[in-house]
């Protein structure tokens, strides 16, 4: 019988008086005979077998319920080397084994992405991926590696499958340093944290292109949700709540599921301590101050202390949200920039790759916030501010003098407009100068801060908004938006022949 009550959410109490179990004489709650070793929610308390068969059915009951995950199936794992990503090799391990009817029966193979380029201790970053992939690998399972500054490069590499031999440094020095001047260009540590995890994200879903997978696992659970869901919010990708937390999402054309969901952290925890399964603490991005991500973390935290019930309600209340934009493709009418509806590639943002939130009617609260947005960078004579972050001559080049770029802007310009090409196809115009600087191993594609904003989500263009450089920007994510804004100036120019 299913013990995931799907609407878990119970009154708010506090308790004050946690079971003591250091006595030995405490007896679990639903065997009655054997010790206790186990307190959930500061008053459950279980025995070890008891425990671990609740645990692992939780996690079971997940994926089987879904019924998504069909025999056969090639799953992309993503693991990190801590707590949930390793209970889930675990987990993964004993359902393939199980000799019953619950037997798991898809394809697995995990994929580290290691981000010791972000962390002093880059000397770690190798022999982490060795410690990581060894213990996959030590169960048999394929695990493949790649470093995150990867996902700055314009050709995305294949992930490394490990072996026993293989070479685990793969930083590049100057993939590297792109990927530090985007995350220091952005002003606040918010902003870093933010585009970290999208940086994140579009990562797994290369590597899973890459790798010709379909479905990714990612080690989200409960706690981290609840987390997620608040700090979405506050972040403002309120609207993407349900692409960020649900069981089963789609990124692009990839599907993203999280088997671990229904799992508190602490739950989590007394797994890997009585399984005896040890966790690594991973080299990434160290914020020296207070996020809006970690402020909401040690609000969630505090509360749950005296208030078990904080994460399931934060959580079951999450699950609830479903953006009215989940399919704008359906709606009929044309959005504000005239975009045929039915057109979908244009409605995903350029740098997080989830719906475009920022193409709505007049009256909607991401306009009023726009204009009012654009009413503040106004000084009183109506004319833009000099340091307003819409700033239209904040075009940028990084490899290109500014007298030649000066030039080349206008030859672009002009060619771009009756280009019909896309950035990111392989044809090429010859007389396309921009083309060729997307395209070359040492130059940039150029792009202003305004171009890129108008292609963002709301989450997105608060980030963009306080970089001091979008040329910083993956060179995809550049692309993306030369491609759009080429689309649009077609689309502009041949409107009044459409029908
Ligand atoms: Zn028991
Ligand atoms: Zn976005």
């Amino acid at each position: 019988m299913c013990s995931v009550d799907p609407d878990e959410v119970v009154e708010m109490s506090r308790i004050a008086d946690t079971i003591d179990l250091s006595s030995g004489n405490v007896l679990c709650r639903k065997c009655d005979t054997e010790r206790a070793v186990v307190v959930l929610r500061l008053k459950d308390v279980y025995c070890k077998m008891c425990f671990l068969s609740y645990f692992v059915h939780k996690f079971r009951s997940t994926i089987g319920k879904s019924k998504q995950i069909r025999p056969g199936d090639h799953v992309l794992i993503a693991t990190s080397g801590g707590p949930s990503s390793m209970a889930m090799l675990h987990l993964v391990r004993d359902g393939l084994n199980e000799t019953s009817h619950k037997k798991l029966r898809f394809q697995p193979a995990f994929l580290y992405i290691d981000e010791s380029c972000l962390s002093h201790s880059l000397e770690n970053g190798p022999d982490l991926v060795q410690k990581i992939c060894f213990q996959v690998a030590a169960l048999k399972f394929p695990c493949y590696f790649i470093s995150l500054e990867k996902v700055m490069s314009l050709k995305f590499p294949i992930p490394t499958l490990y072996k026993d031999d293989s070479k685990t440094s793969s930083v590049t020095t100057e993939l590297k340093e792109d990927l530090k001047k985007l995350l220091s260009s952005c002003k606040s540590e918010t902003a870093q944290q933010d585009l970290l995890l999208q940086l994140r994200q579009e990562i797994y879903y290369q590597c899973a292109k890459a790798l010709g997978y379909q479905k990714i696992f990612l080690g989200d659970n409960a706690t981290t949700l609840s987390i997620s869901i608040l700090a979405n919010v506050a972040l403002g990708r309120g609207s993407q709540l349900a692409d960020r937390v649900h069981f089963k999402t789609k990124y692009k054309d990839v599907e993203v599921f999280r088997p671990l969901r229904e799992i508190l952290l602490n739950e989590i925890t007394y797994y890997n301590n009585l399984n005896n399964i040890s966790t690594l603490q991973i080299p990434t991005l160290r914020l020296k101050g207070k996020s809006i991500t970690a402020c909401t973390e040690d609000f969630v935290m505090g509360l749950q202390k005296e208030f078990p019930a904080t994460i399931p309600t934060i959580f079951r209340t999450g699950d609830k949200l479903i953006s009215t934009l989940s399919d704008t493709s359906k709606c009929s009418t044309p959005d504000l920039n005239g975009r045929a509806n039915g057109d979908t590639s244009y409605h995903l943002c350029a740098l997080c790759g989830l719906n475009l939130d920022t193409i709505q009617s007049d009256s909607s609260a991401v306009n009023a916030t726009l204009v009012s947005q654009n009413l503040s960078a106004m000084d009183l004579s109506g004319n833009e501010k000099s340091d307003v972050t819409f700033h239209k001559t904040d075009l940028i080049s990084t490899n290109i003098s500014d007298n030649s770029s000066n030039t080349e802007k206008s030859s672009v310009s002009a060619c771009c407009k009756t280009n019909s090409e896309a950035c990111g196809s392989e044809k090429k115009s010859s007389c396309c100068q921009n083309d060729k600087r997307d395209f070359g191993d040492n130059h940039r594609a150029e792009v202003s801060k305004e171009t890129v904003q108008r292609y963002l989500c709301y989450g997105c263009r608060i980030i963009v908004r306080e970089m001091s450089e979008v040329g910083h920007l993956p060179i995809k994510v550049r692309n993306c938006v030369n491609e759009q804004e080429r689309h649009e100036r077609m689309r502009e120019q041949i409107k009044d022949f459409l029908i």
